[in-house]
């Protein structure tokens, strides 16, 4: 009985005080941290030349797909050379001749292009300068009249066409050059022909950003929601729209795939 009741107490003790039972021990501790020990070096980014402000020119590792001069790196759908018509170092869409596509594909990329609306532009919502800029042939960025011209907004100048407005209305007026930086992401598909990775972009016009890394939700429909069809790389397509007002223009156009 004595002993129990010894051994009863000295359990209460380790309960009270827990700790005191552990040895204490002395273990390595990390060492101090000096400021080069995050810092690393290797492999340098290679060296870009920017382009020279200027004269607005691309930067050293773009390829350009329209510098004024030509329209070599374009064609119509069919792969026949495109016809737009050329001038001053300006591009100006032809509406009897259609859309007009890169000859080479594009995955993930970074685009520059310049668009104007002319100065004596007519017409009102979507009839008004309407084109577009189709990343991969299949994701429609608007490109519209918006300056004093009202239309729905998910079809705005800057939309993810019918799905995601732009955040704000950055629009210079008509007879002025609009600049687009546009930043994509190329989605990844299942086996199965559904995304894995839906793509993604962020659109700067005139160095607003309007759209800030956007869920694209599938192809832009004119007529119906958002479509899910697999591809692979892809060209850019210039739309050549059929409202009646008169055409738009384009200027400095390069891309950089990322
Ligand atoms: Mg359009």
């Amino acid at each position: 009985m004595k002993k129990l009741i010894l051994l009863a107490a000295t359990a209460a003790l380790a309960s009270l005080n827990p700790t005191q039972a552990q040895e204490k021990k002395d273990y390595p501790q990390p060492e101090a941290m000096r400021p080069g020990m995050s810092e690393y070096w290797t492999p340098q980014p290679r060296v870009v030349t920017p382009g020279d402000i200027k004269q607005n020119t691309a930067p050293s590792d773009a390829i350009v797909l329209f510098d004024g001069d030509d329209l070599s790196a374009w064609m119509t759908p069919d792969g026949k050379p495109a016809e737009w018509t050329v001038k001053g170092g300006v591009m100006t869409v032809d509406k009897s001749k259609g859309d007009i596509l890169t000859r080479q594909k594009f995955g993930s990329f970074q685009l520059h292009l310049e668009w104007r609306v002319p100065k004596d532009i007519e017409g009102e919502s979507q009839s008004r300068g309407n084109s577009g800029v189709f990343l991969q042939d299949m994701y429609e960025v608007q490109i519209l009249d918006c300056y004093k011209n009202e239309t729905y907004v998910n079809g705005m100048t800057g939309s993810i066409y019918k799905q995601t407005p732009p955040m704000v209305n950055a629009m210079r007026a008509p007879g002025e050059w609009n600049v687009y930086d546009i930043i994509y992401t190329a989605p990844i598909f299942k086996e199965d022909g559904t995304y894995l990775y839906r793509p993604y972009v962020t659109v700067i016009q005139n160095g607003i950003v309007l759209q800030n890394h956007t869920e694209i939700q599938g192809t832009t429909e004119y007529i119906g929601f958002p479509r899910t069809v697999k591809h692979g790389e892809g060209p850019i397509r210039l739309q050549s729209h059929g409202d009646p007002s008169q055409p738009i223009s384009f200027r400095n156009i390069w891309i950089r795939p990322l």
